[in-house]
Formats: C-alpha cells, structure tokens, sequence
C-alpha cells in the first residue's frame, strides 16, 4: 500500500508564544522566514534569539568585527519587521567559534524561562554536513545543541541553574520543538502566502546577500522541493517534537 502523503502542518491555535534561536543573524531568514512570517499573521507572537553578534559573516572587516556587528543588528531588526517578529534578544556571543557551554545553555534557559514560549525553533544539532556541498556551520549546531538542552530539562527543571530561582524565573515546560535545517524533515509548513516576505527579509541582510537577486530563486527553489514532500507549492520543513504528547 503506498504510503500517504504527508500534509501541511497548522500550528496549534494553542501555541501563541514561539520562540527561535538561531547562531547567526540570517539563519531564521534562510530557514523559517516563511513559517515566522505565517505564524506572526496569525497572531502569534514571535521571539527571535541571536545567539551570536554575526561579527564574522564577511572578511570585509577583518581582523576587527567592530564594524561589522552593528550593521548586522540593524540589518536584523529590519529583517525582523518585514517578519512580524515581535522582539529581538542578542546574546552577543562571538561569531565563529561557538561552543555549546554551561554558560551558553544557562543564557538560554534564562531566555525560555522569562518568555515562556510554547514552542521553540532551532536547528538540528546532528547534522554535521549537507550533500557534498555544505559542511554545516559549527556554530550551527552548537546553538542548536544548547537549545535543546536547554529546553529539556534545564528550562522545567528546579534544581538546574538555582541561580535563575533568584532572578526570580521560575521552571518552564516548552510544549513543542521544531528543528529547521535537518534531513530528517516530518512536518511541513505551508508557506505559499509568505515566501515573497521571506525573500524581502532575507534581503535585508545586504551585508551578506549584496543586491541579493539569487535570494528568490534560491529560497524558491528550497521552498518547492519541501512543498513537493506536503503536496503544496511552497512549504518549509522541519523535524517536530511534541513533549509529553501534546
Ligand atoms: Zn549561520
């Protein structure tokens, strides 16, 4: 019997706070642009964290990224506009030599427990490349590493980090994990009526996409290879958790 095929993934109505963590300041906008975009017309509130301060995404500024990161935090919250993201949250790490740290994963714990999302996007921490075209970015999975860690048990767990207690931030139980960029994809989002945002707000990262006229073809062509798997035009793809059943 052939197998059904998989459909369009609605995020709950339930789920009204999300939260994405990514290492770089363009990661959400290559990977998930469509789906954030969606989600924020819908009315759910969108949380970005940049777990990096992006200050090696170009040579131009080498050795010093001094310059280099202010033009990438505005770049991203112009980025965040055309998405409808509703706060930005810079960590501020240096980009380039992240690692997934105690430390790393208690500044997200911190960021889970004083949003309290229900769900939480970030990368797959197991893909160590891509094809034979792409080795993934080592920050990349660090980020993605922490998140999950951080996720699960450091945000609902008590004892873990007692120092937060006395920030006075409670334990936290996230309902949901979406991870982006994996080969392993079991839930598509139909982004048909959000690509074009998706493209303009990748674009706005000129620093790292120049004129940028590659940007649509490029995410239109991830678009319908993941639509194809849904049996829609457009889609973005994901590997989906649902924590305790929900
Ligand atoms: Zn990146």
């Amino acid at each position: 019997m052939p197998r059904a095929r998989p459909t369009p993934y609605a995020l709950t109505p339930a789920f009204g706070r999300i939260l994405c963590v990514s290492a770089h300041p363009d990661d959400n906008e290559f990977l998930i642009g469509g789906s954030v975009a969606r989600w924020a017309r819908e009315g759910r509130e969108v949380v970005f964290c940049l777990v990096t301060n992006g200050g090696a995404g170009t040579n131009a500024h080498t050795p010093s990224p001094a310059g280099l990161v202010p033009v990438r935090e505005r770049e991203t919250r112009e980025a965040a506009r055309i998405l409808g993201v509703r706060e930005l949250v810079f960590l501020g790490y240096p980009d380039g030599v992240l690692e997934p740290t105690l430390d790393l994963r208690r500044d997200l714990t911190r960021v889970i427990r004083r949003r309290r999302p229900d769900v939480v996007v970030c990368g797959d921490p197991t893909q160590r490349w891509f094809g034979r075209e792409y080795l993934n970015h080592p920050d990349h999975r660090a980020a993605a590493s922490a998140a999950l860690d951080a996720v699960f048990p450091s945000a609902e767990t008590n004892a873990i980090f007692p120092e937060l207690l006395d920030e006075g931030l409670p334990p936290h139980k996230v309902r949901q994990v979406l991870l982006a960029a994996t080969t392993e994809p079991d839930t598509w989002v139909d982004i048909g009526d959000t690509l074009a945002t998706k493209v303009a707000a990748l674009r706005a990262h000129a620093s790292q996409v120049g004129a940028g006229e590659w940007v649509e073809p490029l995410l239109r062509g991830w678009a319908e290879r993941d639509g194809k798997r849904a049996g829609v035009r457009h889609a973005e793809a994901f590997k989906r958790f649902d924590l305790n059943g929900t």
